[in-house]
């Protein structure tokens, strides 16, 4: 267990559950803006993001997008904290995940629609390690 913890609201977590079950059976993605104080990961705001893929094993998101959705974290102080995605089933990261959190090395936190639960991976030094979900009321 990493000692980082990502600090959502349980009303982020309905918000992504909603888009991922409109994306069903596609995988959903967003990404998690907010700030990083100390080892806490704190979500802020949810930016969501087509998955160009529309596949139901994998996501992809336009560069272009993910670029300009970087571009407006910054502008408005905010940091990329994490990448949500959903799957089906399982909550292990794919490879092809695996690959992509080499090149963004922040919080993956996937949903898994089958079981309907959370779980955040953090990927550090190529060990794959499990994040604590702090779920707050708003
Ligand atoms: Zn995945």
């Amino acid at each position: 267990m990493s000692n980082l913890s990502l600090l959502v609201t349980e009303s982020q977590l309905d918000t992504l559950t909603h888009f991922a079950r409109e994306d069903y059976p596609n995988e959903s993605c967003s990404l998690l803006l907010g700030n990083i104080v100390n080892n806490e990961y704190c979500v802020k705001m949810i930016k969501r993001m087509e998955n160009i893929a529309h596949s139901e094993y994998s996501f992809n998101i336009d560069p272009d997008e993910l670029m300009k959705a970087y571009q407006w974290a910054s502008a408005n102080e905010l940091n990329v904290v994490g990448v949500f995605h959903s799957h089906l089933v399982g909550s292990h990261p794919s490879n092809t995940d695996l690959t992509f959190m080499k090149i963004n090395p922040v919080i993956w936190l996937i949903y898994e629609v089958s079981s309907s639960t959370y779980t955040a991976h953090l990927l550090v030094e190529d060990s794959l390690e499990k994040v604590k979900i702090e779920i707050s009321k708003d």
